[in-house]
């Protein structure tokens, strides 16, 4: 129940009591719409986007939490009527007492909607878990835990999704997830503004699984009671590297900037998609931007002649 100013807040659209107020559009909702908005809203990015047109078969990214589980409810929503196969994709990066903790959770979910379930780990795709990674770079200034995640994870979600032989990759990043992204990347001065777009990736091309992001503009506060709402249930485990990365401190700023200027996260989402289409648009049409490697180590799509995740892990091996 919203409450402000110690009084319960009704519904902007009809006199039930709210369940959220949403200060960027000065308005509240109650429990039938804010579930009504929620899904209206994705809908509408699926039909902008074109994301669903064509598809055949949704490969989903889990997580566990609450983004992956309502994104994985809605597509499954919407996809049935369509006939779209929907298949959930869990990546275990391989971290004492976090995933293990949150694979259960998963397997109730999508055997509750009927959902298959792919697991795949970094050490079956490495030989290395995250842990084990972690242990090697002791004493050595090397990349952060985060880092080697996120590469890692992009690598085994896109092998996953071309063994399902799915045309779609969904993700759950949501409006906080993108602000965040985009904010860091400008902290480190980084040129990775292609990889988190609403549908494509950091590279056009037929190797790569098409990523499509619907939750890209529902807020984080939203999804979350979207899923309470629903009765999903999420186990809460934080992963032990968390403080390690840069994005704690960002997402902090970030909602100290939205709680004084309501409004901000989505000024800077559109700020991003405007950037970010100048860039793209110019860089497919370079050489540069046309011209796509297989890597020469595990033959994967890259721009250079060895990709991220075979670069990270040969600058480990060497360290060892
Ligand atoms: Fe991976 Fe970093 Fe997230 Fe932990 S906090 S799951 S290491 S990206």
């Amino acid at each position: 129940m919203a409450v402000r100013d110690g009084k319960m807040v009704k519904c902007s659209l009809c006199n039930k009591s709210a369940v959220i107020h949403l200060s960027y559009a000065n308005s509240s909702l109650c429990e039938k719409h804010l579930i009504h908005s929620v899904e209206r809203r994705v809908k509408r990015t699926i039909r902008e986007y074109k994301m669903l047109d064509g598809a055949k078969h949704i490969g989903v990214a889990i997580s566990g939490g609450k983004d992956s589980q309502v994104l994985l409810y809605i597509l499954h929503k919407i996809a049935k009527p369509m006939r779209i196969k929907v298949t959930a994709i869990l990546v275990d990066e391989g971290i004492e007492g976090y995933r293990d903790k949150i694979i259960p959770e998963a397997k109730k979910l999508t055997s509750d909607l009927g959902v298959p379930l792919e697991i795949v780990s970094f050490k079956e795709l490495t030989n290395y878990s995250l842990d084990e990674i972690m242990k090697m770079q002791k004493n050595q200034r090397g990349e952060s835990s985060c880092t080697f995640c996120g590469v890692f994870r992009r690598y085994a979600i896109n092998k996953v999704a071309k063994m399902l032989k799915v045309d779609r990759l969904a993700i759950g990043h949501n409006l906080d997830d993108m602000v965040q992204s985009y904010m860091m990347n400008i902290l480190r001065n980084e040129d990775l503004l292609f990889r988190f777009k609403p549908i494509g990736g950091a590279i056009e091309d037929e190797r790569f699984v098409m990523r499509i992001r619907p939750l890209f503009r529902i807020p984080e506060k939203e999804i979350a009671v979207y899923a309470v709402l629903k009765g999903f249930k999420s186990v809460f485990v934080e992963c032990p590297y968390v403080n390690e990365g840069l994005r704690p401190m960002v997402r902090d700023f970030v909602n100290s900037l939205e709680s004084k200027y309501p409004g901000t996260k989505f000024k800077i989402l559109q700020n991003y998609l405007e950037v970010s289409k100048k860039i793209s648009d110019q860089f497919y049409s370079s050489e540069e931007g046309k011209k796509i490697n297989s890597c020469s180590i595990c033959g994967e799509p890259t721009s250079s002649s060895v990709c991220k995740t075979c670069s990270l892990l040969s600058k480990l091996l060497r360290k060892e």
